[in-house]
Formats: structure tokens, C-alpha cells, sequence
């Protein structure tokens, strides 16, 4: 069976995408290494466009669109970071963007997507669904619907992640990313497998919400109810028919952390490395912190994600009085 992606996809989605988005830093930090016994090289999303990777898949999906589809439109729903990266993405490129988002969803987020100049429609979480009305929508208005992780353009433009990491470390024992849907870890496993056969490539995802762990432990999608968690970047039932079939044949192993750990390592992040990571920003990296993942003496590329997390709220989880790590 031929795969959505391959690494000639990803490689053409850096080229088109290369002018709007931010070619983002690789950090390090001596204490993390310390405590891992590793060399972690921090990839950082956080600082991306819009504050998460999603920016790069809306990117290499929007450019794309043909002229008849340029003229009537993208649509998306989506609460979080693939809002902001559609509006954003869409304002960029002159292309009229709406966004269908919850009525609860937080003002911030509302305001942040329509001041990207999207329109935002908003449906009832509990009784209405957003599959319907964004295909509703996307009928009548004639849009195209741009989902969140299942897509070969979104999956390709979120392996520009790992494109950039593995160019400017060369190379690595393990590269550690965070999964939800899985558009960013099937992209970056597409890199690495291509890249360097030889680096393990690890998916982490909440304890609370190992949907893709157990679909590739029995090998078949596997469904759960919505995860509890803070990772709310996170909070998928199951993986896609598409991101599954690549997760399957190129990832060598997924991970969970719980919440307790990533409050520890969003600590981590403000406290020795200056930097709002939201919790989901925080899968990969508390893998490797907490040992989950095997690290000692190795070279670790970990993917931080995000840093979207509205400030009273990061305020309210880093609120303990631990003291910082
Ligand atoms: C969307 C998102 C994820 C999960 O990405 P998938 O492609 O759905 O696996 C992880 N972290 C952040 C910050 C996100 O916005």
C-alpha cells in the first residue's frame, strides 16, 4: 500500500511554506541534560506563528488551493491552534477563511481568531455537531474544508518540523513528539525514517488518552471517549485511517505521561528556560524529563509543540507551591 506522505512531500512543503513561516530556534538547556543524562536539542513551536506548529500545516495546505477555491474559501473548526493557523494562514494568502468554534471556547481564542480577519461561527457543543455544520457550510458556500491532522498537505507541512531540526543537528539516537490526531508525529516520522534509518522515533501521548498507543499495540484504529486532560491539543478519540496507516509503518513506539508530570515540566519550561509551553507543549519533553523514554547518553531531538495557554490558566496550574524544579 502506498503511504499519504513521503519525505519528497515534506521536502516540497518546506520549499512552499518557507517565506511565511519561521524557520524556529533548537534550543538546549544544561539542566535538562543533566537530569536526562541526555543532550536534548528542544525544538521549539512555541515561538512558531500563531504559537504551535499548526501554522506550518495550514500553510502548505492553503497554498495549494487552486483559483477557484481561493475565491470562495477555506473552513475549519477547531477550538484551539488550527484555527488561529487557518485564519492567520488564510489572511496571509487573501483567501476569505470561517472558522466554526464552540460557543464555550475561550473569548481569547475567539478574539485571537477573529482578529486575523476570519469570520467565526459558533455552534452549540452539546447539541449540535461541528462535522456537520462544517460540511453544511462547506456545501453551501462552496468552501473547502481544511481539517486539523487528516490530511496529506497537513501532514506533510507538520513534518517541516523534523525537516528543520534533523538539517540543523544532524544526527540524532531519538526524536520525541507529541500526538493527538497524529498530522505532526506522521510527518516527522517520515523525515527521520528518511533521514536517519537509525533514529527511534517516539509518540507521546496523555495517560488519560492513549488512543493511538493502543491502536498500534492491536493494529486497528482503536476509539476512546474524550480524554481528561490538560493537554487539550490532545484530546482525540482515534487517529485517522491516514496518519494511522504512516504512524504504523514508521514510528517505533508511543509513550503516555501523566498530567501531574506535565505541570512539572511546564514548571521546567518558565522556571530554567524562560518560556509558556502549554501542556500539550509538554508531552515530549516530560518523556524524557521523567524517563519515560529511554535518553541516557543519547542525542534526543524533542519537539515542543506549543505555548498557547491563556496566562490565568498557566497561572492556576503552575500555582502549587512547589518550588521550582
Ligand atoms: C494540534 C496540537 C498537537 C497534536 O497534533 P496532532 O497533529 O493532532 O497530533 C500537539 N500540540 C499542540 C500544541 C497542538 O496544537
Amino acid at each position: 500500500m502506498t503511504l499519504p506522505i513521503g519525505f519528497d512531500d515534506v521536502v516540497a512543503a518546506h520549499e512552499r511554506i518557507a517565506d511565511l513561516v519561521h524557520q524556529t530556534p533548537v534550543l538546549t538547556s544544561r539542566t535538562a541534560d543533566e537530569r536526562s543524562g541526555a543532550t536534548m536539542l528542544f525544538k521549539a513551536e512555541n515561538l512558531q506563528r500563531t504559537g504551535a506548529f499548526k501554522f506550518r500545516g495550514a500553510c502548505n495546505a492553503l497554498r495549494q488551493f487552486d483559483d477557484a477555491q481561493r475565491q470562495r474559501g477555506v473552513i475549519a473548526y477547531s477550538s484551539g491552534n488550527h484555527a488561529q493557523a487557518i485564519a492567520l494562514a488564510a489572511r496571509l494568502l487573501q483567501i476569505p477563511a470561517t472558522i466554526v468554534m464552540p460557543q464555550d471556547a475561550p473569548a481569547s481564542k475567539l478574539a485571537a481568531t477573529r482578529g486575523y480577519g476570519a469570520e467565526v461561527v459558533i455552534y452549540d457543543r452539546y447539541s449540535q455537531s461541528r462535522e456537520e455544520i462544517g460540511a453544511q457550510l462547506a456545501e453551501e458556500r462552496g468552501m473547502t474544508l481544511i481539517p486539523p491532522f487528516d490530511h496529506p498537505h497537513i501532514m506533510a507541512g507538520q513534518g517541516t518540523t523534523a525537516l528543520e531540526l534533523l538539517r540543523e543537528v544532524g544526527g540524532l539516537d531519538v526524536l520525541v513528539v507529541c500526538l493527538g490526531g497524529g498530522g505532526l508525529l506522521s510527518g516527522c516520522a517520515t523525515v527521520a525514517r528518511h533521514l536517519q534509518p537509525a533514529c527511534r522515533v517516539i509518540g507521546v501521548e496523555p495517560e488519560a488518552g492513549n488512543d493511538v498507543q493502543r491502536s498500534l499495540q492491536q493494529g486497528r484504529i482503536v476509539h476512546i471517549d474524550v480524554p481528561r486532560t490538560i493537554a487539550d491539543g490532545a484530546q482525540t478519540k482515534a487517529p485517522s485511517e491516514r496518519t494511522f496507516a504512516v504512524m504504523r509503518r514508521r514510528v517505533d513506539e508511543v509513550v503516555t505521561v501523566s498530567d501531574e508530570a506535565l505541570v512539572r515540566t511546564m514548571r521546567f519550561f518558565a522556571g530554567r528556560m524562560k518560556m509558556v509551553v502549554e501542556p500539550t507543549g509538554c508531552l515530549a519533553a516530560a518523556a524524557v524529563l521523567e524517563g519515560t523514554v529511554a535518553a541516557r547518553g543519547k542525542r534526543v531531538g524533542v519537539v515542543i509543540s506549543g505555548g498557547n495557554v491563556d496566562l490565568d490558566r498557566f497561572a492556576s496550574l503552575l500555582g502549587g507551591s512547589e518550588p521550582t524544579p
